[in-house]
């Protein structure tokens, strides 16, 4: 095609590609007897133009994930302010302060050097999900599933943190059923952390309500297992390319 970028990024493709997403939310929630407003769509927009995220913004959407500081802080600056800002991305602590109150939530938190920076540059309480590297993936980040209860233990020195769930991602799979088990796992782990923090004592275990899992090949078997977020980036905006 002479002019795929533009075919790419066409409002209407935008909008159509997300309503049928939308639509095959609401069909997994319908099988597993859930609530579609139980499941928040994160558009992920990471490597795709700002163009791109306005086109979904006027129709209406407002979550969006970005991956990388930088490229979410150009962004960002561009786009209106009532955005609702996921960060996803691996994070380097160096880089947690320039997120800390600017977005709704941080996807990624996994050890012990990103909570200080979050903490300490924090003004306001941030949202946050801690990372759990279900399948022991050696190239990925997250905490391992036996040291997330120590990981939780330790979010109790940085109050400025409001841990409100968790957050994998499974390995790239053909066959989303592949990972169902992941997600099943995923979900076991979740309510055993609530209910640790209801053990002691934590006021924010209510808040404690959300399980980030599911994106383009697998969102649907995500919901069947719990998911309450899912970052779908690929089913919405097309390829990307990081060249
Ligand atoms: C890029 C990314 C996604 C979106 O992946 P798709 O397969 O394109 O839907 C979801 N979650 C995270 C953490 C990502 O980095």
């Amino acid at each position: 095609m002479a002019d795929e970028s533009t075919t790419q990024y066409d409002a209407q493709t935008l909008c159509d590609n997300l309503a049928a997403v939308e639509q095959r939310i609401e069909q997994a929630c319908d099988r597993a007897g859930r609530s579609a407003d139980e499941v928040t769509l994160i558009a992920v927009s990471k490597t795709h133009p700002v163009e791109a995220i306005e086109a979904l913004y006027e129709a209406g959407h407002r979550d969006f994930g970005e991956s990388y500081v930088q490229e979410w802080q150009d962004k960002a600056a561009a786009l209106p302010k009532d955005i609702v800002w996921h960060f996803i991305g691996h994070l380097q602590s160096n880089k947690a302060k320039y997120i800390a109150d600017e977005v709704a939530m941080v996807h990624s938190v996994d050890r012990k050097s990103v909570m200080k920076q979050l903490n300490r540059r924090s003004d306001e309480r941030v949202d946050v999900l801690l990372q759990v590297n279900i399948a022991g993936q050696g190239t990925k980040s997250g905490v391992a599933p036996d040291g997330l209860i120590g990981l939780l233990e330790l979010t109790r020195n940085y109050p400025s943190m409001r841990v409100r769930g968790l957050m994998t991602i499974p390995p790239y799979v053909e066959n989303p059923e592949e990972n169902r088990g992941h997600f099943q796992n995923m979900r076991e782990l979740f309510e055993r952390a609530k209910a640790w923090l209801h053990e002691n004592a934590s006021e924010d275990a209510d808040a404690f309500e959300h399980l980030s899992m599911g994106m383009t090949g697998d969102f649907e078997v995500a919901i069947e297992e719990g998911a309450t977020i899912v970052r779908v980036g690929t089913g919405i905006f097309g390829q990307r390319d990081y060249s």
